[in-house]
């Protein structure tokens, strides 16, 4: 008999990856996905606890979830097993089951191939059955194959946890230590994707680039290596990869973006703030210029490479001055993408002992300046392709009858009218108009005539 699964995720795209591998683990025990909560056998809350607010929206949907559950039990429909994964389980678990004993499972990133044992539990004991261990064995060499086809793209989780331990993270504490794959069980993963139709795969990791395997050749391979490898597989035409640190970006790779032409030119590099003194205690180890000269060198093997970026205003400590240095670097590099945060304390990251945290209006007002300046530059950055044919891969149906969704190279959300038959396909689009969060166009055929328009890197020396 199928029962009903409900995933609500939050977060990072790897917790969108886990909560696909936590429905391929249920599907043998027969659980299939369903998009609403209500009258659902299990329900899981992957969560995110990166920043406070995200943890806070668990139990206020926890309580709404309680309702359902109640409301199932009267009706006699079976019991909802509900569950609370992801880093808000590993690092409060304790919590949530305290706070909310009627959660029948709560467990972290590293445990959720067990997830049949803990069904079981659960089903039978009468309280919630917590598992946040680190087990000793890996979670991708127990899970089952993917089932079923991911689709037109899909995220493949190659290296996971983090050993950087920046002062205001939560990650090296809810991910554990840095782990890379085996390049083989990648390569395959990768294979069976391309077979079941995906023509884009995005690697993963929470400092991807710091990937490292054994190759089949006995080799030690990183990041550039195995995208060479993967730019071999028939089928697959598209490679992305995220999110990637400054400090792990080996030569190779960076050369792979000027050799592979199924690398996008498209890159997500963190660098969270401009001035030295806070990367420092930040303890990001590099500097502002560090990160300056590397995009100058990533702009030099692909001259039309996009940037996108993570930052945190109000860092303790963070001065009016610290502050332009961010802006300044923003007004540097020149970004087609980022995200923007006010820094959150976490609960047992050395930052939130710091003495000097600052206002909220302070940091209130420096994220409204530098999300003015990235949304300009977006803007920009989209504007500069009007007129101009950029090659589309749609993924979706759009909102619209007749209208479908796909990307361009540089991440752009790209819509024009077309014909279903072209999903999954590359195509070329005219640009007619941009917004800042999309592109619209018309389907063209002929020639790829796509000029890159961005005027990317102010080079050190300029900026200096
Ligand atoms: N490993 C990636 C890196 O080093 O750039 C990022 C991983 S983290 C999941 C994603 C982003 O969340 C970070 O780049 C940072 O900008 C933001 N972030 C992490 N901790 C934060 C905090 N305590 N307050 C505000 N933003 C935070
Ligand atoms: Fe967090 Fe820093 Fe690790 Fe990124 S590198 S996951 S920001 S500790």
């Amino acid at each position: 008999m199928t029962k009903k699964l409900f995933i609500k995720t939050w977060g990072c795209q790897m917790n969108v990856y886990d909560s696909a591998r936590m429905a391929d683990v249920l599907a043998p025990l027969g659980y299939q996905p369903v998009d609403e909560p209500d009258g659902a056998d299990m329900v899981i809350l992957n969560t995110c606890h990166i920043r406070e607010k995200a943890a806070e929206k668990v139990f206020s949907e926890l309580g709404r979830l309680r309702q359902m559950k109640d409301r199932k039990a009267e009706a006699e429909d079976g019991r909802m097993i509900l569950a609370v994964a992801g880093c808000v389980a590993q690092a409060e678990g304790e919590e949530i089951v305290a706070r909310a004993p009627f959660v029948d499972m709560v467990f972290g990133p590293q445990t959720y191939h067990t997830l049949p044992e803990m069904v079981a539990k659960a089903s039978r004991a009468a309280g919630s059955v917590l598992n946040t261990d680190f087990p000793a064995e890996s979670k991708f060499d127990l899970l089952p194959e993917e089932s079923g086809a991911q689709g037109v793209t899909a995220f493949l989780a190659v290296q996971e946890g983090c050993d950087k331990f920046c002062t205001f993270c939560v990650v090296p504490y809810t991910r554990g230590a840095e782990f890379s794959r085996p390049a083989g069980q990648i390569l395959a993963e990768a294979k069976r994707l391309v077979a079941g139709g995906t023509r884009e795969i995005t690697l993963l990791g929470q400092n991807v680039n710091a990937w490292h395997g054994d190759g089949p050749d006995g080799k030690s391979w990183g990041l550039g290596r195995l995208i060479r490898e993967l730019a071999e597989i028939d089928g697959l035409e598209r490679i992305r990869y995220t999110t990637s640190h400054p400090r792990d970006m080996a030569d190779d790779l960076i050369r792979a973006h000027a050799e592979v032409p199924q690398l996008m030119p498209y890159l997500h590099l963190p660098v969270q703030a401009g001035s030295d003194r806070i990367l420092a205690a930040m303890n990001r180890k590099h500097s502002a210029d560090d990160y300056r000269r590397l995009v100058d060198r990533l702009r030099a093997a692909k001259p039309d490479l996009a940037m996108s970026g993570d930052f945190i205003v109000g860092f303790p400590g963070e001065s009016d001055a610290d502050f332009a240095q961010t802006l300044k670097l923003v007004t540097d590099i020149g970004y087609a993408q980022a995200y923007s945060f006010k820094y959150s304390s976490r609960p047992g990251t050395p930052a939130s002992v710091e003495g000097s945290q600052l206002p909220e209006e302070v940091k209130e007002a420096r994220l409204e300046a530098l999300r003015q300046l990235l949304d300009a530059q977006q803007i920009a950055f989209n504007h500069g392709f009007v007129g101009r044919s950029v090659p589309v891969l749609f993924d979706r149906v759009g909102r619209r009858d007749g209208q479908l969704l796909g990307r361009s190279p540089w991440m752009q959300s790209v819509h024009a009218e077309a014909n279903e038959r072209l999903l999954g396909r590359i195509v070329e689009v005219r640009v007619d108009a941009a917004r800042a969060n999309s592109l619209a166009g018309t389907v063209v055929t002929g020639e790829h005539t796509t000029a890159f328009p961005f005027q990317p890197a102010v080079t050190l020396e300029a900026s200096a």
